[in-house]
């Protein structure tokens, strides 16, 4: 099968508009059937014929103006319905269909999750509901009637405003909902919920005012997990008003937990639908982690009505017009509730071990891609994180106030629109420079970031004129071939600077545009001395590039003691670790690093100096797998497993009593509720992983009865410690864990990533058994990403070097494919790195991209394993 190719420049406005659409929905027990009266208006004078996307659909009738429509006048095939000659002026159009929910497995579209029915149409999943378009730059005004059986469906919901409900004259078993959405909104945008849910309410009063309903509607018995995702709704709208000045526009507010959904959530305008581990949580049952992240989520989610709902996207091009920007907003959400340094550190982290990884394989796309086979492959951390940098960099260079009049103007020009990145980058250049300012910088140059992909790399050399007291950096710029890009052009990157002396900074922070393949930087009126002060660069992580440049072990530990800037602070740690532990894998540990690191650390400990213990965490912190992968000539996962565990070992032993009077001190805050008491939490984690590593038999007692405490964060913590120890305190905390939480499915996958992601000697038995456990629920991703995601974290099993993992991994997602390709092509790419392996691991790997390939494939997953294929 071959799927068209996608391309932006083939973009042409759809010839027709449709401003209102009605929308009927009868549940049936067996069916659905869907009447929709679309009024079209056409766009163009010359005759073109109506194209309209379906899939799975039973076409039912066609009526034009109340006609119905003769066959011959139509086509259909097995994803378009083209109406050869529809009529030149505006028309009302009626087609009626019927769709089977009950038996869709791929989660698109309409499907049924446990016993009701929900939507996910973004991308493309309104095609599976009825014929239209089905393309972000169609917007509609929607009324939706749904009709179904008031016991199995009591509550039926859609986007807007619900006008009216009530039970059928004809028959009282069955009722019926009307939903009506004042704003014009894409296809992709639509929602549906029908089930029996049960319904928890807030309210939030507006800056102007006005009175919102929230709704939260979850399974029966779910109802007491509600609070945090509606505390986290209510400070997202209150943050959205004082930041950007940006209200809620309808009466109600709607959010429906699924337990089968193929994403996070998704932001269906006023009928929000989350994955359920995204909104049940309270203290006992979420780390604080996860309330973050659901309270992150709640925001992101919200904020898209303006970053996405109220603006969309013109075409799929676009993506990160809506995501890159919305989740700039939501880290600054996060960030301005909590601690700005650690949400920094955290973002920087998972950007490097996930984006700047996706960005050197063979899936590295732009953040503006201009091609795609399947749009759903391009839900990535590039569209989104990078996306994020991107954004992050224009404020960086324009700072908060002038930014922000460009967001102003940025919304007042294309609210109510389908809009580009383009768009986006011109109105906020315009709104910054609307007093006659400068721009500071080439807006064409910046905008090849959106078209570049890979990661640059930045490298620096410095000459140090003591007499003077210069600094001369002499910065080049290179970004790295990528498919199908093979050369690149410099780009416009902010470098935030500032030199540190040792009594702290010396002078203000510089930032410097870099803009040339090579060029030159001076700092002026340094104190003179002998040797150059050290220099805290990209401060904040202001460009998302990978930096060379020689620091020595002196200046990392200066950075790491006195820089002003906790995120180079962090990162000169990082570089510590990552020299420590690469040199380990060499199997040349560099002792005497080792050593004054820990002395270092020692230090951070008994200081008490550090305010924030969640921030103490972050450098204790040591830089991910991926990361140090890419920093292998050849990629060693298992070696690297081992050298994390001795090396946490090693310090267990060394720093045994300041660790032990860390954990003393950190036992304080434990029952402080989120957000309080999280830094104490995580250090606890942490002494408790180098303590259990070290062989302290009192540390693992402790750590088996926090998994039966109040605390999920240490619960989690504990498990974690003992997880990569063989030894029989860790199966008794598994138990145990298995034990408590056996019937709350959101957690227990939890328990399945463990359990597949623990090494052990008979460890893919053990994968094949949590496949087969009587609580693994094959239909929900979730469980498929705990099982399948664990195993491929777990080296010694998934990497195993007779290939075994990589082959049962690859059966498992042609099987997996079947059903879901979404959550299939996702997990391809945990065969991506395939060349960066030993020889005898690469054939292996490349063996199960072969069985993969010569599988029959959805069009989703054989994109990527095409990518991933070796091109001859
Ligand atoms: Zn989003």
């Amino acid at each position: 099968m071959t799927t068209a190719t996608t391309r932006l420049a083939d973009y042409r406005p759809y010839p027709f508009q449709i401003p209102n659409i009605e929308l009927d929905v009868v549940v049936e027990e067996q069916h659905i059937a869907i009447s929709s009266s679309m009024q079209i208006e056409p766009a163009l004078t010359t005759k073109v014929p109506l194209v309209l996307q379906g899939l799975n659909l039973e076409l039912d009738s066609i009526v034009i103006n109340g006609s119905s429509v003769p066959t011959d006048a139509y086509s259909l095939s097995s994803s378009e319905l083209v109406l050869h000659q529809p009529p030149i002026h505006p028309f009302e159009l009626k087609i009626i269909c019927r769709i089977d929910p009950f038996n869709n497995t791929s989660l698109e579209g309409l499907y049924s999750s446990e016993s009701m029915l929900t939507s996910q149409c973004e991308a493309e999943g309104f095609r599976r509901i009825c014929f239209h378009p089905d393309r972000p730059d169609v917007l509609s005004r929607y009324r939706v009637r749904i009709e179904a059986d008031r016991t199995r469906y009591p509550v039926l919901l859609s986007n807007g405003n619900l006008v009216s409900k009530g039970s059928l004259a004809k028959d009282p078993m069955r009722h019926e909902a009307i939903w009506d959405d004042p704003y014009p909104k894409p296809a992709y945008l639509f929602a549906l919920v029908a089930g029996a849910l049960q319904e928890v309410q807030a309210h939030f009063k507006t800056t102007s005012g006005r009175s919102v309903l929230l709704r939260l509607h979850v399974e029966n018995g779910d109802e007491t997990y509600t609070s945090h995702a509606l505390d986290s709704l209510k400070k997202a709208m209150a943050w959205d008003e004082k930041v950007y000045g940006l209200e809620y526009d309808l009466d109600e507010y709607n959010i429906v937990a699924v337990r089968h959904f193929n994403m996070g959530a998704m932001e269906n305008k006023s009928l929000n639908i989350f994955n359920s581990k995204l909104v049940l949580a309270d203290s006992e049952c979420a780390t604080d982690g996860e309330l973050e992240r659901i309270e992150s989520v709640v925001a992101h989610e919200y904020f898209h009505n303006w970053t996405g709902n109220r603006i969309t996207c013109r075409d799929w091009f676009q993506l990160s017009l809506k995501e890159g920007l919305t989740v700039f907003r939501d880290q600054s959400f996060t960030a301005d509730l909590h601690s700005k340094a650690v949400k920094r550190i955290e973002d920087v982290s998972m950007l490097r071990n996930t984006q700047f990884r996706e960005d050197s394989g063979p899936t590295s796309h732009p953040v503006k891609p201009s091609e795609y086979k399947a749009i759903d492959n391009f839900y990535t951390t590039t569209i989104y994180e990078k996306g994020a940098e991107l954004i992050r960099m224009l404020h960086t260079l324009l700072g908060q106030q002038r930014f922000m009049a460009g967001m102003a103007l940025y919304v007042q020009r294309f609210d109510g629109t389908a809009a580009t990145t383009e768009d986006f980058i011109h109105s906020i250049a315009e709104g910054a420079c609307a007093n006659g300012e400068q721009l500071g910088f080439d807006l064409d140059q910046f905008q090849r970031w959106y078209h570049q992909s890979g990661t640059p790399q930045v490298c620096v050399k410095r000459h140090w004129d003591s007499q003077g007291g210069t600094l001369t950096l002499e910065v080049s710029q290179f970004t790295p071939p990528t498919p199908g890009q093979p050369s690149k052009a410099p780009l416009v990157i902010p470098m935030a600077l500032a030199v540190i002396g040792p009594n702290g900074r010396i002078g203000e922070e510089k930032l410097v545009v870099l803009d040339q393949d090579t060029q030159s930087v001076s700092l002026r009126d340094l104190p003179r001395q002998a040797k150059p002060p050290a220099l805290s660069i990209f401060r904040r992580f202001s460009a998302p590039i990978t930096l060379q440049m020689d620091v020595s072990v002196d200046e990392s530990l200066q950075l790491l003691a006195l820089d002003d800037d906790p995120v180079a602070r962090w990162e000169a740690g990082q570089r510590l670790w990552r020299k420590i532990l690469l040199a380990r894998a060499r199997k040349q540990a560099d002792k005497p690093l080792e050593e004054r690191l820990a002395l270092a650390l020692n230090q951070l400990i008994t200081s008490g100096g550090e305010s924030d213990p969640s921030f103490l965490a972050m450098l204790f912190g040591m830089p991910g797998l991926a990361e140090l992968e890419a920093a292998q000539d050849v990629a060693d996962p298992l070696m690297l497993y081992q050298v994390y565990q001795s090396l946490k070992s090693w310090l267990g032993v060394k720093l045994s009593d300041p660790l032990k009077n860390l954990l003393e001190r950190s036992r304080l805050n434990w029952g402080a509720q989120w957000p309080a008491g999280q830094g104490e939490r995580m250090l606890t984690g942490l002494t408790w992983s180098w303590l259990a590593a070290a062989g302290d038999c009192e540390v693992r007692k402790e750590a088996v009865e926090a998994v039966n405490g109040p605390s999920m964060s240490l619960a989690r913590a504990a498990l974690r410690a003992l997880q990569p120890i063989e030894c029989t305190e860790r199966d008794e905390a598994l138990k145990s864990f298995y034990e408590r939480w056996q019937d709350r499915p959101v957690i227990l996958d939890t328990w399945f990533a463990l359990e597949a992601s623990t090494p052990r000697s008979d460890g893919l038995e053990r994968i094949k058994q949590l496949l087969d456990h009587p609580r693994f629920d094959p239909m929900a991703p979730n469980s498929i990403r705990a099982v399948l995601g664990g195993f491929a974290s777990n080296p010694p099993v998934f990497h195993a070097i007779d290939g075994s993992g990589y082959k049962f991994m690859a059966e498992q997602l042609i099987a997996i494919d079947q059903r879901n390709p979404i959550t299939a092509s996702r997990m391809v790419k945990v065969f991506s790195r395939w060349q960066t392996y030993a020889p005898s691991r690469k054939e292996a790997m490349h063996r199960a991209i072969d069985q993969l390939a010569s599988a029959e494939l959805s069009a989703n997953t054989r994109e990527v394993v095409t990518l991933m294929q070796p091109k001859h």
